[in-house]
């Protein structure tokens, strides 16, 4: 090569080496640390699931509770068994779990109040039967944010795997108009359902991508589906606080097997699919 080309070759990797760690200075600046405040763990989603934790005729039965009905459950669940992946829709199901196997959340909302977080921590736990999710009085310590943000869409709240962490949406509520019961059980069975999705679990409304309730505007007991209290089609069992099923215990099972460090989780769904978790007014009862 010519002198004059490796004094050029110099000074283009001189501007591109420039260019880089003046990228990073903005990013760090501008958008870096706000993209990582919320979610400081990275999204996991392999798709995979841990063989070993579960034998196959116990994946078997924990697909076919999972599998649910018209209005329940999530049959792309059944490809745990059949394929050995952990997939919808050939896209794979992400979760915020960190390598520790537990989700760390840090709550910042006023909307959820701590004990709401606590309780819905206590309410995963015993569902799982092992501690699974755990409330950190320190930011550092956080897998995700749980806080309250504005959305124009009609929606309640969020689980959104991209940096924004769990979210939720006070004025898109409309249940002012309910008891103070009603309104907690609501409030609980959404956030709930959001760590749910922090979880890896996708939506246990019936079908596909668990979407059947919400598609044909039906109201379930199911959490991790439109649940609802108050309005002319909620369920009355809703009355009563939020329940879990064994479709819950059954999809959180196979949820674990995808993390990236996989745990064995909610086996009591194998031999006591009956037991529930209940959750009513702040007061949380367990059968498990
Ligand atoms: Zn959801």
């Amino acid at each position: 090569m010519h002198r004059s080309g490796e004094i050029w070759m110099a000074v283009i990797l001189g501007i591109i080496l420039v260019g880089y760690i003046g990228f990073r200075i903005i990013w760090r600046i501008v958008g870096g640390p706000n993209r990582r405040y919320y979610q400081r763990t990275k999204t996991y989603a392999k798709g995979t699931v841990q063989q070993g934790l579960y034998n196959q005729s116990e994946i078997k039965a924990l697909v076919k509770l999972a599998h649910g009905d018209q209005y329940c459950g999530n049959t792309s669940l059944d490809e745990v068994a059949s394929k050995q992946v952990y997939r919808m829709s050939e896209k794979n199901i992400p979760n915020v779990v960190g390598p520790e196997g537990v989700l760390h959340l840090y709550n910042e909302s006023t909307f959820m109040t701590s004990a709401m977080v606590e309780a819905a921590a206590k309410y995963w736990n015993l569902l799982a039967g092992e501690t699974i999710v755990e409330i950190v009085d320190q930011h550092r310590l956080c897998d995700e944010v749980i806080h309250d943000g504005k959305s124009s869409r009609r929606v309640l709240g969020g689980q959104t795997y991209h940096g924004r962490g769990l979210l939720f949406y006070p004025d898109n509520w409309r249940i002012s108009h309910l008891s103070k019961k009603d309104r907690h059980n609501w409030q609980e069975a959404v956030l709930i359902h959001e760590i749910g999705h922090g979880l890896g679990i996708p939506h246990l409304g019936g079908g596909p991508f668990g979407n059947n309730a919400i598609n044909d505007k039906r109201a379930t007991v199911e959490f991790m589906g439109p649940w609802s209290v108050g309005l002319e089609k909620s369920p009355r069992q809703n009355e009563f606080g939020v329940h879990s099923t064994a479709v819950d215990g059954a999809a959180l099972a196979l949820a674990g097997l995808s993390w990236q460090t996989p745990r064995r989780l909610a086996s009591w769904v194998l031999t006591n699919p009956q037991a529930v978790v209940i959750y009513n007014d702040g007061q949380i009862t367990s059968t498990i």
